[in-house]
């Protein structure tokens, strides 16, 4: 009898659920508190930053020092800042060793690496030809200019010395151009601030490239690949944690002329945007490799390209090829 009594305090059964109902809604807040997000335009692209600590002050100390390393790279490694030691080198290496940071050193000495692991697929001295364009102004170098530089397009013309941390330029055409791996390190020099201070969980990301620490309280971070053809749309969604993604695609800087597009992704065989794919996104440990592979994996194609991502253990890649059909590494299959 007493369940259908009304003064029955099993009424309470129904107060619990409510404030069950309001516990959590009130944690739920306090955990998104604190969580903070700030995003600048750096290094010719939009940098965001997400992390999660209890502490304020900590928080907005830690977003600041993602710019400020950001800033410092875009500094060291910039095409356009005639202060940055890329610049130096461009004006001066292939008149004489040029002495360089420990961090530019690192950095050209990596790229050389992956140039050997891609066969020549990635190579930082594409920039001897690609100088010449300039996608803003719709300016694109003649067959004739592309001709007569494309020897300069060798990355065994950097030679690194170890001993003295010198940099030389073996042919007097030689240019370079980070911007294939430059924001891949700039990412995980980052995270590696961020991990420094104690952050546990954060995405940063610096246009095409994506690194995440930890998860997102018990869920994965959700990492989208963009449609190349149409900006509002997301092509694939990826559920990711404590990983990096990498994407470069043909319409990050292109423009077209009679109906063809002019990229910003160029084949150093050639001296010309490479046109076997859209889209490529390469998955893996650190954002540093991701982005030199995203590059060459765009060179390589789809056959060459997935080959070589299967053949490395860390690393996975999703491809949009020009038919706008999608093609998987090996552990992605199914
Ligand atoms: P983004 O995120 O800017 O789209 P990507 O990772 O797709 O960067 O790399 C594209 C950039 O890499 C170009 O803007 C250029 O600076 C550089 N680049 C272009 N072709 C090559 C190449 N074959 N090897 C190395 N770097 C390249
Ligand atoms: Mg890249």
């Amino acid at each position: 009898m007493h369940i259908h009594s009304r003064t029955n305090p099993s009424n309470l059964s129904l107060v619990w659920p409510l404030l069950a109902l309001l516990v959590l809604a009130i944690t739920s807040h306090t955990v998104k508190a604190k969580w903070q997000e700030r995003s600048e335009g750096i290094m010719g692209t939009n940098i965001r930053a997400e992390v999660f600590h209890q502490n304020d002050e900590l928080r907005q100390r830690a977003l600041s020092q993602v710019m400020i390393e950001m800033e410092r790279i875009n500094q060291l490694m910039s095409p356009y800042i005639d202060s940055s030691e890329l610049s130096l080198l461009n004006r001066t290496a292939s008149l004489a060793p040029v002495k360089v940071s420990d961090e530019m050193f690192y950095v050209l000495g990596l790229s050389a690496q992956l140039s050997e692991l891609t066969l020549g697929a990635f190579d930082i001295t594409f920039a001897s030809v690609g100088y010449l364009y300039d996608y803003r102004q719709k300016r694109r170098p003649e067959d004739a200019q592309i001709g007569s530089l494309l020897s300069a397009i060798n990355y065994r013309h950097v030679e690194l010395n170890e001993a003295n941390q010198t940099v030389f330029f073996a042919h007097p055409d030689v240019k370079i151009d980070l911007g294939g791996i430059a924001k891949g390190y700039a990412v995980d020099k980052a995270i590696e601030a961020l991990e420094a201070m104690g952050i546990k969980h954060a995405l940063v990301t610096a246009g095409g490239d994506t690194r995440l620490l930890g998860d997102r309280l018990g869920k994965p971070w959700v990492v989208g690949i963009r449609d190349p053809r149409d900006k509002s749309k997301q092509a694939v969604l990826i559920p990711l944690e404590d990983a990096a993604m990498s994407t470069s695609g043909d319409y990050e800087r292109y423009f077209e002329e009679d109906g063809k597009r002019f990229h910003h992704i160029l084949s150093p065989k050639t001296g010309k945007s490479s046109y076997h794919v859209q889209s490529v996104s390469v998955i893996g440990p650190e954002s540093v490799y991701n982005d030199a592979l995203s590059t060459a994996v765009f060179v390589m194609g789809v056959e060459e390209g997935l080959g070589l991502i299967n053949a490395l253990p860390d690393f996975e890649a999703i491809v949009m090829d020009n038919q706008r059909r999608m093609h998987y590494s090996k552990g992605l299959e199914q």
